[in-house]
């Protein structure tokens, strides 16, 4: 995935702002925040999107949302949103999965 800008990021080759890393995964502040705090949570496997989750990855999936859950414990999140964007219609830029954790200012709904 030479091309992925996100593989890159996970690998060190673009810079970036760590919030957490283990061995599954990596979270790091969104270059163009949308909320007072806007991080995302990226599995260090490869995975497209959501659309790309199966039985294989299901667990690494599960963890990342524990992880969002410690992270927003560990940042005072009383409350927050997280978002994953799905395909272009949807939003998705980048094609690794990502899961945006915003927080911080009132959000609409339904989402724009
Ligand atoms: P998507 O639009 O795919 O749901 O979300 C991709 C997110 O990645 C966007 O919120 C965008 O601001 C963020 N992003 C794109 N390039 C970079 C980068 O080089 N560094 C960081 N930290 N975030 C990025």
């Amino acid at each position: 995935m030479n091309d992925c800008l996100f593989c890159k990021i996970i690998a060190g080759d673009i810079p970036s702002k760590k919030v957490y890393e283990d061995d599954l995964c990596y979270a790091f502040y969104d270059i163009d925040p949308q909320a007072p705090t806007h991080f995302l949570v990226i599995p260090k496997e490869h995975i497209q999107s959501v659309s790309q989750v199966s039985a294989a990855n299901q667990a690494t999936v599960g963890h990342i949302f524990a992880v969002i859950a410690k992270l927003a414990g560990e940042l005072g999140l009383e409350s927050y949103r997280v978002v994953s964007n799905i395909g272009d219609q949807a939003g998705q830029s980048v094609h690794h999965l990502h899961f945006h954790v915003l927080s911080g200012r009132d959000f609409t709904w339904p989402p724009g």
